[in-house]
């Protein structure tokens, strides 16, 4: 008997199933792609650290390489410590569940699988939520709970329950070594469905939609490419939210922009680390966000500009 879905998990089938049709990925593409990256770091090797550990390397991570193209100071030091708030431990908690439930040989009601995501991921110390979860109060820890649940429980509503056969990996994390080891492109799979060439690589989201998320995807097809040799099929952002899904099939096109992108961005990275160049000011969104938007002139100005469009 075949499965039966509902619309919004057959309008997920319909977009992220299998086909025939596949992108050529043209033989020698990875080497060539590679090269073209290798070739721009070798300035660089002399300055680099010498890669030896894993705390004597260059890392960039798919943040990194968005903050770099987008306002160059910010990128530098405008980002601030990381600070958990109920909005960003969503996310965790959420992924948590979703990374959970693929792998339960008994369902559980979503309101328990979210109970123990958030009992597990306070009691792992390892984790910087830890601090966060333990220190709530048990109003906090309610509301919390409460938001979590609602987010999964219409996660496993709208999305198709993902089999075993589908071949998941969730959570998983993938990396790219440069330059003899000296640069890491580091980044993690939320989910990945089906084996190279089927492969689709899935994020999940609990917030609202970017452009940026699908620059993250591209690159990470831009990993697996020159890391195992064969880019996915597809890449998709999925919005638990609004139920939507952002998806694009990888092509030779989206891979060769996807190069320069990286090229570009690690360039200009390690250019303004080792203080060979100045930060370019690039007002845009970071700028909400930036530690120095009460004394950017290109970023008051820009928050004054949305302020006037938005009616704020
Ligand atoms: S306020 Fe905006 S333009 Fe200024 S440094 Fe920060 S992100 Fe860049």
């Amino acid at each position: 008997m075949s499965d039966v879905y509902n619309p919004a998990q057959q309008r997920v089938i319909d977009l992220l199933g299998r086909t025939d049709e596949r992108p050529h990925i043209p033989d020698g593409l990875a080497d060539e792609l590679r090269a073209e990256i290798e070739e721009a770091l070798k300035p660089f090797h002399p300055v680099l650290p010498d890669g030896k550990s894993y705390e004597t390397r260059f890392t960039l991570s798919k943040r990194g390489l968005s903050d770099v193209h987008s306002c160059e100071k910010y990128f530098v030091d405008g980002i601030g410590p990381f600070e958990w708030s109920t909005a960003n431990a969503k996310g965790t908690i959420v992924h948590k569940a979703v990374e959970v439930s693929i792998n339960l040989r008994h369902p559980m009601p979503p309101a328990d699988l979210v109970e123990e995501a958030v009992s597990r991921l306070a009691n792992d110390t390892s984790k910087g939520i830890s601090d966060f979860l333990t220190t709530l109060d048990e109003f906090g820890r309610a509301e919390l709970i409460g938001i979590c649940t609602a987010t999964f429980t219409r996660f496993t509503e709208n999305f198709p329950p993902i089999k075993r056969t589908w071949i998941p990996q969730v959570e998983s994390p993938i990396a790219l070594s440069l330059a003899g080891g000296r640069v890491r492109i580091s980044g993690k799979l939320d989910i990945a469905l089906g084996k190279p060439p089927d492969k689709v690589i899935l994020d999940i989201k609990t917030g609202g939609r970017d452009h940026s998320h699908t620059e993250d995807l591209r690159l990470y097809a831009l990993i697996d490419l020159l890391s195992i040799g064969h880019a996915p099929r597809k890449v998709a952002s999925y919005y638990i939210e609004d139920s939507v899904i952002d998806q694009e099939d990888i092509n030779e096109a989206s891979l060769r922009s996807t190069t320069r992108r990286l090229r570009d961005g690690l360039v200009r990275a390690i250019e303004l680390k080792i203080g060979k160049v100045e930060p370019v000011l690039r007002p845009g969104n970071k700028c909400r966000w930036c530690l120095h938007n009460n004394d950017c002139q290109a970023g008051l100005d820009f928050m004054a500009e949305l302020a006037e469009r938005d009616g704020w």
